[in-house]
């Protein structure tokens, strides 16, 4: 165990443990911030593996977070001993095995939590499914996260329903609960086959029992975004739904200044002074696309004469012989990690070529930066919708379900969307209209905003 910053109080003490990839524990880590920063709060502390740990201590330095490392399970079949994130495994197919297997930290953190007696509040990811089981044993209070809209959890809920085998997967249902709503089937996370799949089967029943029976659910969004889907969920479904976000919202980036500015935030100023509009390409941590897909992607960018900052995880050959030389002058790819909200921020970045991680689309709301969908995995083909047809601060690549190798988008309708986005009329519409969207949600981070009130709300209720 071990301090960002020293801290002993721990009388209104909230433990925060996120799921071992990006996406689920990036939020959480706003959310220490935000927490700390509430008088009825005296202590948080955050829960991780070894090999996690580094990146949450420095993401929370300078805070007086707590972090306790738990060791992660080794010997999983097919997966490196060195991983602890969902973002280093060879194939997401590995997902379930992997998730499944961090139930054998359970004691060791019962053992941990015993320790930090009496505590308020234990927000698990919902993954992380057994901590209901030790919250409830040491008569702890939990809320799970699972880093998902309203909107995706309204519709999840709602499509259930009505879901008839005898429909095609891409054939278009209208949702009984929101008539001008139509979704396909594989828009929707499917739920496991018991037979072909039992381990992924048992996770999912696992992780929804878990879910109904938790105080609450906290969501990283807020109310004035998508009041029709929170108030479909407070309605029909359980646990409560808190809306305490957009997380991303309660610090600004860490300002870059010379001489530990990266390449591409050099590269975006150069932009700035010649008065370029760029395109941030990125689709998060864990998308694995195809090397056929990526070379489609990189001729529609070629074509489309846009300024470009592409994030990759793949190596720079697998974009196509020449690529790199013929758009040196308007494009740049990186490999590293970059700090994704401060690009986003950054005023020469007009444009997000996305695949809708949840996350994204916040950062992107946030950064008033319109958005140019192309989902690929678990419930992104929802926020794709969201973000095209409810809110309307994007457009959408159209093409096949992505599916790794099949499915392939040709460079045509990249090209055909970018110049939309970066140009045409549709990009104006969704510039205007995300930026409303980036106002409200800094109003409702404020002091009296909705989800500074429903934070309170919740810390309140809580301590009774
Ligand atoms: N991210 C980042 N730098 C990178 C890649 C990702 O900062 O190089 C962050 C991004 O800002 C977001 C999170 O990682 O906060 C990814 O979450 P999201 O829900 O968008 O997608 P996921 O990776 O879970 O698919």
């Amino acid at each position: 165990m071990g301090s960002v910053s020293g801290n002993d109080s721990h009388g209104n003490h909230i433990v925060l443990f996120p799921f071992m990839s990006k996406g689920h524990t990036i939020p959480l880590l706003h959310l220490a911030r935000l927490l700390l920063r509430r008088p009825a709060v005296d202590a948080v502390t955050v829960f991780t593996t070894p090999a996690n740990r580094p990146f949450i201590t420095s993401s929370l330095s300078g805070t007086a977070t707590s972090v306790i490392s738990i060791p992660f399970p080794h010997g999983i079949p097919e997966i490196d001993p060195s991983v602890e994130s969902t973002d280093q495994l060879s194939s997401m197919s590995l997902f379930h095995a992997f998730a499944s297997a961090t139930t054998v930290m359970q004691s060791r953190f019962e053992a941990e939590l015993e320790k930090l007696l009496p505590i308020r509040l234990l927000v698990s990811d919902g993954f992380l499914w057994w901590t209901l089981e030790s919250a409830n044993k040491l008569g702890i209070l939990r809320m799970v996260f699972f880093g998902m809209s309203n909107y995706a959890l309204a519709m999840c809920k709602a499509v259930a329903e009505v879901r008839s085998a005898d429909k095609a997967d891409d054939e278009p249902v209208t949702v009984p609960a929101f008539p001008w709503i139509k979704v396909k089937s594989n828009d929707i996370p499917q739920f496991p086959d018991p037979q072909s799949n039992p381990v992924a089967f048992n996770f999912n029943m696992n992780t929804l029992q878990a879910t109904i029976n938790s105080y609450g659910l906290l969501v990283n969004s807020f109310e004035e975004l998508e009041p029709a889907f929170l108030e479909y969920w407070n309605s029909k479904s359980m646990p409560r739904a808190w809306c305490v976000g957009p997380l991303c919202m309660i610090d600004p980036p860490e300002p870059m200044t010379n001489p530990k500015k990266p390449t591409w935030a050099h590269w975006l100023d150069q932009k700035l002074d010649k008065g370029a509009l760029v395109l941030y390409v990125a689709f998060g941590s864990q998308a694995d696309i195809s090397t056929r897909q990526l070379k489609q992607i990189a001729i529609g960018l070629e074509k489309s004469e846009a300024y470009f900052l592409w994030v990759i995880k793949k190596k720079d050959s697998e974009l196509g012989d020449g690529f790199k030389e013929r758009v040196k002058d308007r494009g740049l790819v990186v490999r590293d990690w970059v700090d994704q909200r401060s690009i986003l921020m950054h005023p020469s970045v007009q444009g997000f070529l996305s695949h809708c991680g949840w996350n994204s689309v916040l950062e992107s709301i946030c950064a008033g930066v319109p958005i140019l969908a192309w989902p690929m995995m678990a419930e992104q083909p929802l926020n794709a919708k969201m973000v095209e047809e409810e809110l309307r601060i994007g457009l959408r690549v159209d093409g096949p379900p992505f599916k790794g190798e099949d499915g392939l988008v040709e460079w045509e309708e990249v090209e055909r969307k970018v110049r939309e986005l970066m140009e045409g009329e549709a990009g104006k519409i969704a510039r205007r209209k995300v930026r409303e969207a980036s106002d409200a949600a800094r109003r409702a981070m404020e002091e009296g905003g909705s989800s500074w009130r429903t934070l309170n709300s919740l810390i309140d209720e809580t301590s009774k």
